[in-house]
Order: structure tokens, then C-alpha cells, then sequence
């Protein structure tokens, strides 16, 4: 596709010059690169629901700036908590057992795990939300503020809370909010489940181009009219372009991100220059604070990279460092990766202080 050798050769010439964070604000003037953007569109916007459904989502909608609960409601999972099935912050905690100026300090506070002991106290009074403006914007005992401690233990020490967002946690972490069911969630909304991605090629996306054989990196064309996205939408637009989180399995969203990575390459003259806006781009968006953390201490890396004819491709790699990061190691690929060193996603998101998964 003309499009992608356009945005193949403006990565290329601007891989030296990105800058190492600051994503968003440097895509400006670039028509062409529009394709490898994250483009956050709000688009997705919900149909006149049913008077049915307006019923349902009642608990969902006062989520959204908070509700009075005890501690003891929640359900505590890996990465977060959960009331009644929606995925919650916590704040404005009344912890009694605290001196008057540390309670006041702890009330203001939004905590995304128990991150202090006080906050397994399944006594202890507090309201749990899912949007960060409505919470401040429905309260005057503000303004509440994320914690540090679970700002860093979700997103890596020295993460920056401008860039932090309830949606994207929750989408980073869908395996352990949501377990192993596919499903679309926002704040303010139900769940909705989604059925797995179209297991043959439905044409090409008609966002980024990519136009592959295979199947597996598409939305199923029910779930893209749904979400009001044109079918064919491969997974890595689609969740670029829904409001809140489109979570899939971390396999699923992979491997269409690999697909689409080798449909690129394959139709530009080289393999593109790395870097870390390349690698944000063609990435799911559930790994951005992975790539955000490791973008302080590494050089860009290689995508999806070969270091063994019978594994996996590393999904990151440093091929002079004999360097790469998996998604999960298998007994064989260890012996065959003798030279390398391999971290999984989780040990390498210990090492950066992630707590949460
Ligand atoms: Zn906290
Ligand atoms: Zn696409």
C-alpha cells in the first residue's frame, strides 16, 4: 500500500530525530503517519440505548464520579479492585485509626490496590469511581489525586501521572479485570462481551491499510458494526479508535500486532529504522507503559524480532546486546536462546517497579 511506504519512509527519516517521549504531541503536520498514530477518536459513542439498557447501566453511570462503599465490598484482583463487576478506584477513604492531618491527606488520595495496609481494612469506609474528572468534578472535598505508590506500582517507577488513565489501566491489565473473557468496557458502561477476532481475513483494515492472508487480526465484523467501527478494522485500530478499553487476550492482540508488522514491512523497500514511536505505534496499547518505562534506560529496540529459527519472535529485542523481551518463555526457547538473555514481560516490568498484574 502507497500509504504505508509513505509512513515506512517518514519513519525512517524521523526515527533519529524522535524525541524520546512526548508521543502524542510530535505527530503534527505528518499527514501520512497518521496511519501509525494512536488517534484516541471518540468515536464509539453509544446508540440510543434501549429503555431497557438505560436501567442496567444505572450502577455503571454513578460509578462514574463515585459511590460509598466498604472497603469489604470490593473484590480485590492482581491489578485493581472490582465492585459488583466494574473495575474501581478507590478514594476519599475514612481511616479513623489515622492522626487528623494524615486521615485528611489519605481521604484526597486515589488508590488503585492496597497499597498501605489501612486499605485491607474491610471496615474502613470509602467510595470507589471510575473517572478521574467526574470524581473531582462530583466532589467538593477535592481535589483527589492519584496515589504515587500505585501510580508507579501500574505504571513503572518515575511514571507520569499527566499520562495516567483509568481506561488504559484497566485495559493494561484486562487479563486480571476480566479474566480470560474477551469484552468492551468504558467507564460509565457495562461490559459487553466480544467474540474473537475474525478467524478469516475479511479484506483490509481501512484505517492502517494492512491487507494480510491470514486471519486472527481483525475484529469478527459483528463486534466492529457494533462498536461502530467499519469492518475489517484490524484489532490494533479498533483499539485506538473506541472510547475506554477494548480488552482481547495479550496473544490475540500480539499476534495481530505481528501480522500487521510483517504486512508493513513486507510491502516497504527495508525494514524500518527502530524506534520507540515505530514501536508504539505497531505495539497493542496495553504495553505503551511498559515502552514508556523502558524508553528511560534503553535504546529504541527491534520488533518482533527472529534470535532463533524455533521460537517466538522476540516482541522486543536489542540484537547487540543480545537482549530481548517475550511475552512468555517456553522450556524449549531458553536452551535455544542460550547467547540471549530473555525477559518476560512480568520480569521486566518487576525490574522497572510494576507491582500490578
Ligand atoms: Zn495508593
Ligand atoms: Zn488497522
Amino acid at each position: 500500500m502507497a500509504l504505508w511506504k509513505q509512513a515506512l519512509a517518514k519513519l525512517r527519516g524521523a526515527a533519529d530525530e524522535a524525541k524520546p517521549s512526548g508521543v502524542e504531541a510530535e505527530s503534527g503536520g505528518d499527514g501520512e503517519l497518521d496511519v501509525l498514530d494512536e488517534i484516541p477518536a471518540a468515536e464509539g459513542e453509544d446508540t440510543a440505548p434501549e429503555p431497557k439498557a438505560v436501567d442496567k447501566q444505572v450502577l455503571a453511570r454513578e460509578l462514574q464520579s463515585g459511590i460509598e462503599v466498604s472497603l469489604g465490598d470490593l473484590e480485590f484482583l492482581g491489578a485493581g479492585w472490582r465492585y459488583r463487576g466494574h473495575p474501581v478506584m478507590v478514594f476519599g477513604a475514612d481511616v479513623r485509626e489515622l492522626e487528623a492531618s494524615q486521615q485528611r491527606d489519605f481521604f484526597s488520595q486515589i488508590h488503585l490496590y492496597p497499597c498501605s495496609g489501612v486499605l485491607q481494612n474491610e471496615t474502613v469506609g470509602a467510595w470507589v469511581g471510575t473517572d478521574l474528572e467526574q470524581i473531582n468534578a462530583g466532589h467538593g472535598q477535592g481535589p483527589f489525586r492519584l496515589c504515587r505508590a500505585c501510580l508507579e506500582a501500574a505504571a513503572g517507577r518515575g511514571a507520569d501521572a499527566a499520562r495516567f488513565d483509568f481506561a488504559s489501566h484497566v485495559r493494561s491489565h484486562g487479563d486480571s479485570y476480566f479474566a480470560d473473557a474477551p469484552c468492551y468496557w468504558q467507564p460509565g458502561a457495562n461490559s459487553e462481551p466480544l467474540q474473537a477476532p475474525a478467524s478469516r481475513a475479511e479484506g483490509d483494515c481501512p484505517h492502517c491499510g494492512c491487507r494480510a492472508e491470514e486471519g486472527g487480526w481483525q475484529l469478527a465484523s459483528e463486534d466492529a458494526q457494533r462498536l461502530e467501527l467499519p469492518v475489517g478494522s484490524c484489532l490494533l485500530c479498533a483499539e485506538r479508535r473506541v472510547k475506554g478499553c477494548l480488552h482481547l487476550t495479550g496473544e490475540e492482540l500480539l499476534g495481530a500486532a505481528r501480522v500487521r508488522y510483517q504486512y508493513l514491512v513486507s510491502q516497504a523497500a527495508k525494514v524500518p529504522a527502530p524506534s520507540w514511536r515505530l514501536a508504539e505505534a505497531i505495539l497493542p496499547l496495553g504495553w505503551q507503559p511498559l515502552l514508556q518505562s523502558l524508553q528511560r534506560v534503553l535504546p529504541p529496540p527491534e520488533l518482533f524480532y527472529v534470535y532463533a529459527e524455533s521460537a517466538q519472535p522476540a516482541v522486543l529485542a536489542w540484537p547487540s546486546l543480545r537482549r530481548g523481551i517475550v511475552e512468555s518463555v517456553g522450556g524449549t526457547e531458553e536452551t535455544i536462546a542460550e547467547e540471549w538473555s530473555l525477559w518476560t514481560r512480568g520480569q521486566i516490568e518487576a525490574e522497572l517497579g510494576f507491582k500490578l498484574r
